[in-house]
């Protein structure tokens, strides 16, 4: 089923997954996914390295096991680092898979890595896969703007090259105050962008999080988000709890604020999906 026919019934409730690491066991993320799949999301979705070097094998073994669990999986397809020939290769290993459903990506720029040229943008990715069979394409967006952009005006007119090369759908990057969300969506149509946005919301419950958050992530810490975070940092169970309450009261607020879906950014962590799902299922329909 293609996640845009979703969109058309209902508020889509998705989950996001990585591979594990080399060092971590292929069982580990399967038992995730067992208890990820019973929340029967509308789909999860697999990261996939923009690396180059490659963790199809991977990425496309755990889409394998979504789609057992009887879930829609969709495959992340960063280019930047990939030529046509390795996406096509991709491309057919993830047909054989039964994969419909792919969300189309640059990936970020490594320095260590010269890009290979045969994509710039993820738009031209998502050109090249109009050609390649019938797939259903979501594409990034960035209620902040996207840091390689000088402004969001400037990152708002390229998402609509993005969504003309033929994006379906949208996901967002990781957010904490829902108001970047409004006014980004209130830009995108006015810009002529008329496809579902889901809000990708990721709930930040333990100590390496915050920090990554603090360091990397180009997202806005709004003050109570902030005081949050340093009231129970050294608390595990209580960040852990105040994170969930955190995520909860954010996709409350954007459900009642007619949003097209959520995307949970689980970072594999099935526990925090079941409480969130569970908290919100009389809102989100699953
Ligand atoms: P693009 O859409 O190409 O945009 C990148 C920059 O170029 C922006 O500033 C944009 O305004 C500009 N631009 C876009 N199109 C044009 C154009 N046609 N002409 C001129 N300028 C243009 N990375 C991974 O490596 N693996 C993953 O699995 C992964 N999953 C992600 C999932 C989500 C939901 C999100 C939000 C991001 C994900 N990323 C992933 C990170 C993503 O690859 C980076 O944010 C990357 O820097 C940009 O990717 P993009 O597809 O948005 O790029």
């Amino acid at each position: 089923m293609k996640i845009k026919d979703i969109f058309a019934k209902k508020t889509v409730f998705s989950f996001e997954v990585f591979p594990p690491k080399n060092t971590s066991s292929i069982d580990v993320i399967f038992r995730t996914l067992d208890e990820l799949g019973d929340l029967k999301p509308d789909f999860i979705s697999v990261t996939f390295s923009a690396g180059g070097s490659g963790n199809s094998g991977l990425a496309l073994d755990i889409a394998a096991k979504i789609r057992e669990k009887g879930i829609i999986p969709v495959l992340h397809l960063p280019c930047i680092n990939y030529t046509r020939s390795q996406i096509d290769e991709t491309l057919e290993l993830a047909k054989a898979q039964g994969i419909e459903n792919i969300l189309a990506l640059r990936g970020d720029i490594n320095p260590a890595i010269p890009p290979v040229e045969d994509f710039k943008h993820a738009s031209d990715l998502i050109t090249y896969l109009k050609n390649k069979g019938d797939f259903d394409i979501a594409g990034a967006c960035y209620p902040e703007g996207h840091p390689d952009s000088d402004t969001i005006e400037d990152d708002v007119k390229n998402l609509k090259i993005k969504v003309n090369a033929g994006a379906d759908h949208l996901i967002t990057q990781l957010f904490f105050d829902n108001e970047y969300f409004y006014k980004f969506r209130e830009m995108a149509a006015a810009n002529g962008i008329n496809v579902p946005i889901e809000a990708g919301i990721m709930p930040v419950v333990n100590k390496k999080q915050i920090e990554r958050m603090v360091t990397t992530c180009g997202a806005s810490l709004p003050g109570k988000f902030v005081k949050i975070m340093q009231k129970y940092e050294n608390n595990p169970e209580a960040l852990r709890d105040a994170g969930i309450a955190y995520a909860i009261n954010q996709i409350v607020d954007l459900a009642a604020n007619d949003v097209d879906g959520i995307h949970l950014y689980t970072m594999n962590n099935a526990y925090v999906a079941r409480k969130i799902s569970e908290a919100v299922s009389g809102i989100i329909e699953v």
